[in-house]
């Protein structure tokens, strides 16, 4: 593959950002990763400056939906060492998502080196203080303008990067979904697809209204096994043992998920993947059983669930404390992270100088 071109800002807006208070998303770099598919390939990517970019109101992805994205982060470790968390795995999902939206391949190199160009040209964006990273965003979507259904013959992929600040997500309190679905199986659940998204909006809405942060969604068919949560997948600890729903094609296969079972597992954590019901779920809050629930995901790695409501009864856990299963995973995520510990799952992808 030839050197990525790069068109560079004239005037970086990095001085206008306040790395002390970054938060989540807030800011995006100064540059982007723009590509084009036509012609039946991937054409060539390049790094231009982040800005606005032509479009017309009938493109497909508007219409029908073909639209694809990941979330990921690139960090400094401690060796100052640009680094991707993951990126094979992602890429992996990616594909999966594109092949679920009928969106044509791209390598493993195209993307690689896409993600590398674009951290490079903007690594002074990369923060350093203790917790914070460069969220990636990948997202592909249909550009070809028509209106007829179809699956459209051109594509746009981009990658935007934003720097972004430690997530102290602070606890947060769920309701169990008992009428509205977020994905069923043999539907686009496992794909990080779009419509995914908007179709959650109205019922996470309802939920917020009721005072709850989140929905945990629960199985298309009648409601009784905990699907995941949000932008999150689910985890509980019951009876001292990491219990997680077993993925269907209506859960996303997360890379934290995946990450946090394999350290547990390591760490001598009793880890249980299989279907969860929501009748044991509350049976454990009943007994003491219950004595953890989080969600995990790329943005804050553990999410602390407080309080997990079922059929309007009221499951408050215990706090957590430094002994909690969860904090011992997250610290032991982020020390592979930045280089104080071994990476000895090849997690760590340091980008080439
Ligand atoms: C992205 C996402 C997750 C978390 O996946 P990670 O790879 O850990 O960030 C979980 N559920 C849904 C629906 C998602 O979109």
């Amino acid at each position: 593959m030839n050197p990525i071109p790069v068109e560079r800002i004239s005037q970086s807006r990095l001085s206008m950002i306040d790395f002390n208070n970054l938060g989540f998303g807030n800011y995006l770099s100064d540059h982007m990763l723009l590509a084009n598919y036509n012609d039946g390939r991937w054409q060539d990517p390049k790094v231009v400056p982040y800005g606005e970019i032509p479009m017309t109101p009938a493109m497909l992805s508007l219409h029908y939906g073909q639209a694809i994205f990941e979330g990921m982060k690139a960090f400094k470790n401690k060796n100052g060492e640009l680094i991707i968390f993951r990126p094979q795995r992602h890429y992996q999902r990616l594909l999966k998502s594109m092949e679920r939206m009928c969106m044509p391949a791209m390598s493993e190199e195209y993307f690689i080196n896409s993600l590398n160009a674009v951290i490079k040209t903007d690594e002074q964006w990369v923060p350093t203080s203790e917790g914070s990273s460069l969220y990636l965003r990948p997202v592909i979507f249909a550009t070809e303008s028509r209106l007829g259904v179809k699956i459209s013959d051109e594509y746009k992929f981009v990658i935007l990067t934003s720097p972004v600040g430690p997530y102290f997500a602070k606890p947060v309190r769920v309701k169990v979904e008992e009428h509205y679905v977020r994905a069923a199986e043999g539907g686009t659940g496992f794909a990080k697809c779009a419509g995914n998204y908007g179709g959650a909006f109205y019922p996470t809405q309802l939920a917020k209204e009721q005072g709850f942060d989140q929905v945990l969604w629960t199985d298309a068919c009648d409601h009784k096994y905990i699907d995941e949560s949000g932008a999150m997948n689910v985890m509980f600890v019951l009876n001292g043992k990491l219990v997680t729903p077993k993925l269907t094609s209506a859960i996303l296969d997360g890379v934290t998920r995946n990450s946090l079972l394999t350290l547990a597992n390591k760490m001598g954590i009793v880890v249980e993947e299989r279907k969860v019901s929501v009748a044991e779920i509350k049976e454990g809050f009943e007994k003491g059983t219950l004595t953890e629930a989080f969600g995990a995901g790329t943005a804050a790695v553990v999410s602390t669930i407080a309080a997990i409501n079922i059929s309007g009864e009221e499951c408050v856990l215990p706090e957590i404390n430094g002994h909690s299963i969860q904090l011992r995973l997250k610290k032991r995520l982020e020390d592979i992270r930045h280089g104080y510990e071994p990476d000895e799952f090849e997690w760590i992808y340091k980008i080439p100088q």
